[in-house]
């Protein structure tokens, strides 16, 4: 049986010269190409195998981890968005400056092992060198002025109450912990870019609308009826 091939030239799948085809269903220009190509073909499955697997394992792993984990994991999201906010700040607690070469800890002021209430609350939270934080217990006598003059008196006083009971789901943990990730992978586009030190740009610009509700309705759980509600700079 032979096709009437109204002999019309083809380009080769494999290395996109113009070939003219001998067969109808001919898609590579030789012998050679067709062996790149059945190669090449054989490599993209092989990728897609494994990178299902690991999905899947991911997703397995993912299904497995506590309320506890999940937990951690959210603070540790939470603190280096903190670390990336205050990256152009000095310590809140000693004068030293954001030149300093040392390490940077996301420091509470309030505990969070006595305050878990407060323990993901942004204005609750501020970078630290780790001399302050890690040695002197985040160093809160010189903490506390710099945070009034931070954040204000008025939100001092509200962490220095009771915290509020806050029952975290799984959920809503991993929710803020994608909420966090984004905010501080935009933050460090910007500063890898210059165009934003650390506290001069709107904590909501560039957050996606659908993620801001969320996050303004947990950033500011005993702030709705005060007049100034709005988070700026955090
Ligand atoms: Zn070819
Ligand atoms: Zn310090």
């Amino acid at each position: 049986m032979t096709l009437r091939t109204a002999a019309k030239p083809k380009k080769c799948k494999s290395c996109r010269v113009e070939f003219m085809p001998a067969r109808a269903l001919q898609s590579v220009c030789g012998p050679k190409c067709a062996t790149t190509l059945a190669l090449k073909t054989k490599d993209k499955r092989e990728a897609q195998a494994k990178s299902a697997e690991r999905k899947a394992t991911r997703a397995a792993r993912e299904k497995i981890k506590t309320r506890g984990e999940h937990l951690l994991e959210l603070q540790v999201a939470v603190n280096a968005y903190v670390r990336l906010r205050d990256a152009a700040d000095p310590c809140i607690s000693c004068d030293r400056p954001a030149t300093w070469d040392g390490q940077w800890h996301a420091s509470h002021y309030r505990s969070v092992g006595s305050n878990p209430g407060w323990r993901f609350n942004l204005f609750n939270i501020h970078r630290s060198c780790s001399i302050c934080n890690a040695w002197k217990s985040g160093n809160l006598t010189e903490y506390r002025p710099r945070l009034i003059a931070k954040i204000g008196l008025e939100r001092v006083e509200m962490l220095e109450r009771e915290s509020p009971v806050r029952k975290y789901d799984i959920e809503y943990l991993k929710r803020l912990k994608r909420i966090f990730r984004e905010k501080a992978r935009r933050i460090k586009k910007l500063q890898d870019r210059g165009l934003r030190s650390a506290r001069d740009v709107q904590q909501t610009a560039g957050l996606p609308e659908t993620l801001f509700p969320v996050h303004e309705e947990w950033l500011l759980p005993s702030f709705a009826e005060t007049e100034d509600d709005s988070p700026s700079g955090f």
